[in-house]
């Protein structure tokens, strides 16, 4: 239960096993649609976020990124890194956790995992923008790049538009032949691919998510095909991109934040001012999605503050009646508020007398 965010000094913690248990209570896919549902909320209400650009240290193998925003009444912030070549070391490519804050005190509220629903909020925002972007017909999509956000990606994209048919490609094969197997009895009917080509064959919807901190070509112009939406989630950072530049001469691009994208996304490799249309105004009903089934649609994902705020929101709404989260003893709590150092004196005098 929640009682303990009563208490002025604990801060309710979701470790990882609570929050792998809270998304199994819940069911992935049922926690997907409700995530994407608070996401498109904090989308619709765009104007009453404080936005920047997240702040990001780069280092030759990575980035460390600080990604804050406030509604005015909440406030919230990620911790996230961006290292390709960890997985060779066991570890993960993309780690995280955040906080969740009362604007009124500043006091957090939470303080939560972030790697796991990193890909669950990464994988919800796609299929949002899905939603007004994919073709009338949806059922193929091709995803390349197999690795840990693949199967969310995957998943997100049948709760929330039905797509199951997929047809995977990665440079590791053993990735591939992972994905399609944590997939299994899902619904999907899968084909593994044996080259990027090959993939995109009969595709409605091409997701890239691949890891490699350059300017890649995981898809070139001729593997796009009329009335194709890409979900380009893997370019994320200056200098890591996926796709020809050529494809995204010939698309309608839809972003995020444009002041971040313009620095992190696809169209790191167009002019500054290179007109490109913004998500929040489809979804709040000012702009048109896609306008027909000829036209080729990308959604160039880098990930926004407001989509982990809105994963932060909803977990904390959920956790409400649930008994995952430990109290953490986070915050100094002075019997008077002013007397910060008598109770480190009195601390001090309680170890010496036990
Ligand atoms: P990961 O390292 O677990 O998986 C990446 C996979 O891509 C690996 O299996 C690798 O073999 C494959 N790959 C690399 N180069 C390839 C190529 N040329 N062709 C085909 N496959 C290739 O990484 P992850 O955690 O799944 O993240 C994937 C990407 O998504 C990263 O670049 C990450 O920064 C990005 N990401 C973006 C967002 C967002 O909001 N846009 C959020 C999370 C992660």
């Amino acid at each position: 239960m929640l009682a303990s965010t009563n208490t002025l000094n604990i801060v309710p913690f979701i470790s990882v096993e609570n929050m792998m248990n809270l998304v199994l209570d819940i069911g992935v896919e049922t926690f997907l649609k409700e995530l994407a549902a608070y996401i498109e909320e904090d989308f619709a209400r765009w104007e009453h976020f404080d936005k920047t650009p997240r702040v990001a240290a780069h280092s030759p193998d990575g980035v460390i990124e600080l990604m804050p925003t406030s509604d005015g009444a909440l406030y919230g912030f990620k911790y996230v890194n961006g290292h390709p070549k960890n997985t060779r070391s066991g570890r993960q490519t993309v780690t995280a956790f955040g906080v969740l804050s009362d604007v009124d005190t500043g006091y957090p509220l939470l303080l939560s995992e972030m790697t796991i629903l990193t890909a669950l909020r990464t994988a919800a925002t796609s299929a949002v923008a899905a939603k007004h972007l994919v073709p009338s017909r949806h059922k193929t999509m091709t995803i390349i790049g197999n690795g840990a956000q693949s199967e969310f990606q995957a998943l997100a994209f049948k709760a929330i538009l039905g797509v199951d048919r997929l047809r995977l490609y990665d440079i590791d094969p053993a990735a591939t032949a992972r994905c399609a197997r944590n997939l299994e009895g899902r619904g999907f009917e899968i084909v593994a691919c044996h080259s990027g080509h090959e993939s995109v064959e009969g595709a409605d919807i091409i997701t890239t998510v691949t890891a490699d901190k350059q300017n890649a070509t995981i898809l070139t112009d001729n593997m796009v095909g009329s009335g194709v939406h890409i979900n380009a989630v893997g370019g994320d950072c200056p200098g890591k991109t996926e796709l020809h530049r050529d494809i995204l001469l010939r698309s309608r691009i839809f972003v995020e934040y444009p002041e971040q994208t313009r620095i992190e996304g696809e169209i790191q490799q167009l002019p500054g001012d290179y007109p490109v249309e913004q998500l929040w105004q489809v979804i709040a009903g000012r702009a048109k999605g896609r306008a027909d089934d000829r036209e080729v649609t990308l959604f160039d994902s880098v990930g926004f503050a407001t989509e982990d705020f809105s994963a932060l929101r909803y977990v904390r709404d959920k956790l409400v009646g649930r008994n995952v989260h430990q109290p953490l003893d986070l915050l100094a709590d002075p019997d008077e508020p002013r007397d910060l150092y008598g109770m480190l004196l009195r601390h001090g005098q309680k170890r010496t007398t036990a």
